[in-house]
């Protein structure tokens, strides 16, 4: 008996054996093939690279100045390039000073500009942030090392957010322009006033207005400019030229009130609007009106097709088809994947895309969720 009770021990010790050495293996393959899942997506996402320019196309800067009579104010328009993804900064200038608008998205952009600021002679006294998005803010990065006595303001509801994102708006700034990154965030300060004054004329500012909103609440502050000398507006991301504008977070109520201020704006006497966003290759037949009616057509078309489509792609191949050709077309896909909910798609990694294909639609929906979720909570109050 003793030697069967021995055998059958042996054989359960001999059988516990042999299964962990499947199991052993088992779990060295999977995290093989995990591993070598992991490195297969890597190389689906996008280049960050390809932000910086290899070629400058065109000149930068467009001059415009002003209708008031012995008023000394001038403004200068500068575009970023493509990759940069065609960021308007505003450079108003007086008799010894100047009040730049929008820091930039990128490193090189940033670093053009602050040659133009230090050709200019004059001293540059603010640097405005209209509203918390990483393509009008980073650049301060770079601008405040060539200018440490400038003054870096914003909205306090508008510098409240940008504080929030920064962490957020530095990951992505490094994953989107790679070296072109201009990093690390500058903290601007809040400045509680409806006025900024330069050489002693007066610019207005316009708080809490209605535009384009990424991962945010619909009603993101936007503060827009005005300035009376010179009978120009800049609403920045409120306004686009010729590029698909970005929706996102905006709804029905928003849009609405969003469409509600171009109308507005329409009656007033303008000379110039200086729109967010330009493509540079339609900048010489840029104007005020223009411009107004460029982005509320956009709007029209955007929510007209959006209420009329079952899917993101469905909207966006049908706004391509509404808008051929035209420029700016990552803003259009990124609005519409939060529209949907559709987080995954935001990371622009063709292979997860594969990937979500062979997931249960239930799963994916909620998975999307969640990271829309966490993300929405870390980036608004
Ligand atoms: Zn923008």
């Amino acid at each position: 008996m003793k030697i069967v009770k021995l055998a059958i021990a042996l054989a359960i010790l001999a059988g516990l054996f042999l299964v962990s050495k499947i199991l052993f293996l088992a779990v060295i393959i999977l995290a093989v093939a995990l591993i070598a899942l992991g490195v297969w997506i890597k190389g689906g996402g996008q280049s960050a690279d390809a932000s910086v320019p290899t070629s400058l196309d065109g000149p930068d800067f467009r001059t415009y100045t002003a209708v008031v009579p012995d008023s000394p104010l001038k403004l200068k328009h500068f575009i970023s390039q493509p990759e940069e993804i065609n960021v308007s900064s505003s450079l108003i200038m007086g008799e010894s000073e100047v009040v730049l608008v929008t820091a930039q998205a990128t490193k090189y952009a940033a670093e053009r500009l602050a040659d133009e600021i230090e050709d200019t002679g004059l001293e540059l006294t603010y640097v405005y942030l209209d509203h918390a998005h990483l393509d009008h803010s980073q650049g301060a990065s770079v601008l405040i090392r060539r200018f440490p006595n400038a003054k870096f303001v914003g909205a306090p509801n508008v510098v409240k957010l940008q504080h929030l994102r920064m962490e957020a708006d530095d990951k992505m700034a490094r994953s989107r322009y790679g070296k072109n990154a201009a990093v690390p965030s500058v903290p601007f300060e809040e400045l509680d006033s409806d006025s900024l004054m330069l050489d002693g004329r007066k610019i207005e500012l316009w708080h809490d207005q209605f535009g384009d909103v990424g991962i945010g609440e619909p009603d993101e502050p936007h503060t827009v400019m005005y300035i009376p000398d010179l009978k120009a507006l800049l609403p920045t991301d409120i306004c686009y030229w010729r590029g698909h504008i970005m929706m996102g977070g905006s709804t029905s109520e928003s849009r609405s009130k969003w469409k509600t201020q171009l109308h507005e704006w329409m009656k007033m006497d303008l000379e110039v609007v200086i729109p967010g966003h330009v493509v540079r290759a339609d900048s010489d037949e840029m104007t005020a009106q223009g411009v107004l009616e460029f982005s509320l057509k956009y709007i029209e078309d955007y929510e007209e097709v959006l209420n009329d489509s079952e899917t993101s792609d469905e909207v966006i191949d049908r706004m391509l088809e509404r808008y051929p050709g035209m420029g700016h077309v990552s803003a259009l896909k990124i609005g519409t994947f939060i529209q949907f909910g559709e987080t995954h798609r935001l990371l622009f990694n063709a292979r997860i895309e594969k990937v979500a294909r062979f997931l249960p639609k239930a799963l994916l929906r909620r998975a999307d969720r969640k990271m829309f979720d966490s993300k929405k909570a870390a980036a608004n109050f």
